[in-house]
């Protein structure tokens, strides 16, 4: 088996929906070579026709507070009790083993790494936030032309992840815990004004009512954000991920939201402003890989920073120098 597929070998592959060559294909676009990524984007481009007809969710929350277990609770209903083809993908900049760290234990998600109509990926290792999120962009856009219709992009709630995340999916999830203080729990409130729907995980084992207290307070809270573009209300719910209860609620919730913003016009307004974000987020990720990979600018950056360091030379007077090297 050759190293790299043929532009038909993935696309006719991806197109029947050949789990192998999906794989594959989503390694190409992770890869930072130059000769793959220039078939990786004829690749994207070939398929592009086939993407877009799936429902993209994002789910976060601190480490522990169960989405593992929650992905592998709705993923299970979905695949085995609703039809759906689900792909689990995620955005985890901080990982730097190859696998990834978040996903990359599929101990909790048994049953559904296991399942024929699951397909879980963890997220690409060793790159920035802007490397990341977006190779799992067009990891999603591949699932989608593979004829997966639910898309699961999962992030770990501590930091700008989410705010990729966000742009890259039409509704955002968002699990807490009951009683891990009153606060937010670290949790940012820039995170929670992004959340179409809070969940309460762990209401189960004695829990219950903790989870339904701080259902109430995050309902509260979540009515005092301005009224969103949308014209949906967030909601707040508890679930239990190990008993399945209130699981299913979740996803009825999501189709609601569906209801709602397919009726409004909202979901094809997001849809198409979150297409114009990835376009100058490309542009300005081309940029700088470029402009780095001069070996002019690479040679004569060692001095610059050194005397910017020093306080020997401005940050601004340093930067137009470089820039003025040439064009990238
Ligand atoms: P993640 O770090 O957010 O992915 O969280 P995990 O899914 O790995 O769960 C963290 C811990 O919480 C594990 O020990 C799980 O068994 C436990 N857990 C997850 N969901 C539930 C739940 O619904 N109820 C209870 N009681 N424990 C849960």
């Amino acid at each position: 088996m050759p190293k790299r597929l043929s532009l038909a070998q993935y696309t006719d592959g991806l197109l029947a929906g050949n789990r192998f060559v999906l794989s594959r294909a989503i390694t190409l676009v992770e890869s930072t070579l130059p000769a793959d990524k220039h078939l990786a984007q004829q690749v994207l481009d070939a398929v592009l026709p086939r993407t877009g007809r799936s429902v993209r969710l994002g789910i976060t929350g601190v480490p522990g507070v169960g989405k593992s277990t929650f992905i592998e609770s709705l993923g299970m209903h979905l695949v085995a009790e609703r039809g759906h083809r689900l792909a689990v993908l995620a955005v985890d900049p901080t990982s730097q083993r190859s696998g990834g760290s978040i996903l990359g234990d599929k101990t909790r998600m048994n049953q559904l790494a296991a399942h024929e109509h699951a397909f879980i990926r963890p997220s690409p290792a060793g790159r920035s936030l802007g490397g990341v999120a977006r190779a799992t962009r067009e990891a999603l856009l591949l699932c989608e032309a593979a004829g997966y219709d639910v898309i699961f992009v999962e992030t770990v709630g501590v930091g700008q992840s989410e705010t990729a995340v966000h742009g890259m999916v039409d509704f955002f999830l968002l699990l807490m815990l009951a009683g891990a203080g009153d606060e937010l729990q670290g949790v940012k409130r820039g995170i929670m004004e992004m959340a179409d729907a809070v969940v309460i995980t762990k209401a189960d084992s004695g829990n219950e009512l903790a989870a339904k207290r701080a259902r109430r307070e995050y309902q509260s809270a979540l009515q005092l954000f301005p009224h969103a573009a949308s014209s949906w209300a967030p909601v707040a719910r508890t679930c239990s991920a190990l008993t399945g209860e209130g699981v299913p609620g979740v996803w009825e919730e999501l189709q609601r939201y569906l209801e709602v913003v397919r009726g409004n016009g909202f979901f094809e307004q997001r849809r198409q402003e979150q297409n114009l974000q990835w376009l100058h987020h490309s542009i300005r990720e081309a940029l700088e890989e470029r402009f780095y990979a001069r070996p002019d600018v690479h040679q004569r950056l060692a001095q610059l920073q050194l005397e910017v360091q020093e306080g020997r030379r401005s940050a601004f007077g340093a930067a137009e120098e470089l820039l003025a090297l040439g064009d990238v």
